[in-house]
């Protein structure tokens, strides 16, 4: 099949600029394991309360900083997660993962590998939380001679990589998360639909952090419970505490590892899926999980008949 051929090659193509670019061979990339048409939806980072912060390191320069401003507050429209720009900690070439946090990047990354943005999660060492994450905008056609060098082709594809950072898979709807080549000059933002399912991943609490910076206090619900319903509630909350003591302990005992070689489908997706979905292990040991949105194919030709 043409389309599983293109992407077999565009991924070989990826691994070595990868390895090139990020100074980080990877190893062990084993075709067979490593592509992935749909993610678990379970991506998630340790944090000890449903609602979080996260720091979202700006390296980016030009218009995508007033852009990455909008993008921010779009997704800030939900309440689970609360993304705040802070300064950035890595060079815009190599935009490399600081732990804790979303290091954001734009560079001219080049037109061969074909990809407008990619995402990067990073896992904590026993493989069962995302702890950091990169997003890299590719100027080559964001801000250059392509039909991708438009506001809405840039807003999206930073909507969507952002997105995908605190564990936001794809979805068919009206979403930035769509991931069809329609989407990319159509779906420009988050959907209510998007915060569900943010609000969904983060329902459960974990006995652990692995977010940076100082977490705003949750407030307490049904503090005040001296009222005649008081002993109900007590029992309630005896279950609830019950339910998330159970949960801690399903945590470390490892249920929660995402790399079962069950729980990632090994077939790429329909026609329609512009991206691929990369599970790689460090040489330290560690598991990454890349998401790249491609150009369209007639896209990267034109591009490289232009250079
Ligand atoms: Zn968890
Ligand atoms: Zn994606």
């Amino acid at each position: 099949m043409r389309i599983v051929t293109r992407r077999l090659a565009q991924q070989l193509v990826l691994a070595a600029f990868a390895a090139a670019l990020l100074l980080a061979p990877l190893a062990s990339l084993m075709p067979g394991e490593t592509i992935a048409s749909r993610t678990p939806n379970t991506f998630h980072w340790a944090r000890k309360q449903s609602q979080f912060t996260l720091q979202v390191g700006d390296n980016v320069d030009g218009g995508w900083n007033s852009l990455l401003t909008r993008v921010v507050s779009d997704w800030n429209k939900g309440d689970t997660v609360t993304f705040r720009v802070v300064g950035g900690s890595t060079s815009q070439q190599e935009c490399r993962e600081r732990q804790g946090t979303v290091q954001v990047c734009n560079f001219r990354y080049g037109t061969q590998e074909g990809w407008l943005g990619l995402t990067r999660l990073y896992f904590n060492d026993r493989g069962d939380h995302v702890d950091a994450a990169t997003v890299m905008m590719n100027d080559s056609f964001l801000n250059a001679g392509s039909q991708y060098n438009t506001e809405a082709a840039r807003r999206h594809t930073l909507c969507h990589e952002l997105g995908h950072t605190p564990g936001l898979d794809h979805v068919s709807s009206n979403s930035c998360m769509n991931d069809s080549q329609q989407a990319v000059f159509n779906n420009l933002a988050p959907i209510n639909k998007d915060f569900r399912q943010l609000e969904r991943i983060y329902q459960h609490k974990d006995s652990t952090s692995t977010v940076a910076g100082k977490q705003k206090k949750q407030k307490k619900k049904n503090q005040d419970s001296t009222d005649r319903d008081g002993k109900k509630r007590r029992d309630r909350d005896d279950r609830r505490r019950d339910r998330d003591r159970n949960r801690d302990r399903s945590d470390r005992a490892g249920t929660e590892s995402f790399f079962d070689p069950t729980s990632l489908p090994a077939v790429p997706s329909g026609a329609d899926a512009d991206e691929t979905v990369l599970v790689e292990t460090l040489d330290d040991g560690r598991t990454v999980v890349t998401f790249i949105t491609w150009a369209d194919e007639a896209a990267v030709e034109e591009a490289a008949s232009d250079e």
